[in-house]
């Protein structure tokens, strides 16, 4: 069995160095070969001449260089473009994830699963920006896919390479494709984790990215249903919505003109209405438009990276292999 590693990474120029001796340290006590293929999504720092420099001294890595940065979700998709293995292994370049646990998720592949997500039981991130969001976004997750983990968000995960072939990835994707491969029906599992605290470099997320997670979430819930089912439900609560709003105007107008009962007495009753049916009407406006443009994207067939270049053992041009 071929083990590729897949790294996205992020001026992680204080990183990388420390994050190779440790994994190699890993991967060379496994009984099966392996692979490192590091995704340079546009660093500015020297990321990119370190990863080339471990490249010429390791015949196993692999470098694909971004012609700019495209994000986390993209650098993954291009990984598992360009890995060869039977499966794949992704993590993050900052140390946070460990390398030993590579065994554990392998153990779990063997034993039959297509997919095994890392969980970060003892996560050592801030409580109120990142811990208490994640635990937010992963029950509403659960509850909205059907798909319960503690833990979508852990970059430290293991998938049969035939699973993911044909997943396409999109916005903050990436933490969904345990939901998406299971309404393909596959198997998986969640393994307990460690999780270490960042030493060098700094976060490249904020509390926006939780923002942009919820909204993508509202897209993979439409693709895993397979139906046009969340369009009706809009399209039947503006129906109703509008039946009522025409109802009770008429009632109004009616006790206005007989009984003389006053429109004015609550604007503000008025407002709120409004707003809630403003609110439901941009939800649904918005959840098409994201449809609408990923439609857009695929009919053009357009890449959701650019790779400059690729340092690997046969020299290869900067093409993506898609
Ligand atoms: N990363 C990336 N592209 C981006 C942002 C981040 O490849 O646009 C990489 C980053 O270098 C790291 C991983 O994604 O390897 C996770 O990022 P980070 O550690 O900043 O996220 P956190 O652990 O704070 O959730
Ligand atoms: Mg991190």
């Amino acid at each position: 069995m071929l083990v590729s590693v897949v790294i996205p990474l992020l001026n992680e120029e204080e990183n990388i160095g420390f994050l190779y001796d440790e994994l190699k340290g890993v991967l060379i006590t496994l009984e099966d070969d392996h692979e490192i293929i590091f995704i340079d999504d546009g660093s500015k720092d020297r990321s990119l001449s370190i990863l080339q420099g471990l490249q010429r001294s390791d015949d196993k890595v692999v470098v694909v260089s971004f012609r700019r940065n495209f994000g986390q979700t993209a650098a993954m998709a291009a990984g598992f473009d360009y890995a060869r293995g039977d499966v794949i292994i992704t993590m993050d370049a900052d140390l946070q994830n460990d390398p030993h646990d590579i065994p554990l998720l392998l153990d779990q592949i063997r034993a039959g699963n297509d997919v095994v997500t890392g969980w970060r039981f003892n996560r050592k991130d801030t409580f109120i920006n990142r811990r208490l969001p994640s635990i937010i976004a992963n029950k509403l997750i659960s509850f909205t896919t059907g798909v319960n983990l503690h833990d979508y968000g852990c970059t430290l995960k293991a998938f049969r390479h035939d699973v993911i072939k044909n997943v396409k990835l999109y916005g903050e994707m990436h933490r969904f494709i345990p939901a998406i491969a299971s309404g393909m029906g596959i198997d998986f599992t969640e393994v307990k984790v460690n999780h270490r605290p960042r030493r060098f470099g700094s976060s490249k997320y904020g509390i926006s990215r939780t923002i942009r997670v919820i909204l993508d979430l509202l897209t993979v819930k439409f693709l895993l249903s397979y139906s046009t089912r969340p369009i009706q439900v809009f399209g039947l609560m503006g129906v109703v919505s509008g039946g009522i709003g025409f109802l009770l105007a008429l009632i109004m107008t009616l006790q206005r003109q007989f009984f003389g009962v006053p429109l004015a007495d609550r604007p503000l009753l008025f407002l709120a209405i409004m707003l809630i049916f403003i609110g439901f009407q941009f939800v649904s406006l918005g959840l098409i438009a994201e449809l609408q443009a990923r439609t857009y994207h695929e009919s053009q067939n357009k890449a959701v990276y650019y790779v400059r270049s690729v340092y690997r053992k046969e020299p290869v041009g900067g093409q993506d292999p898609a």
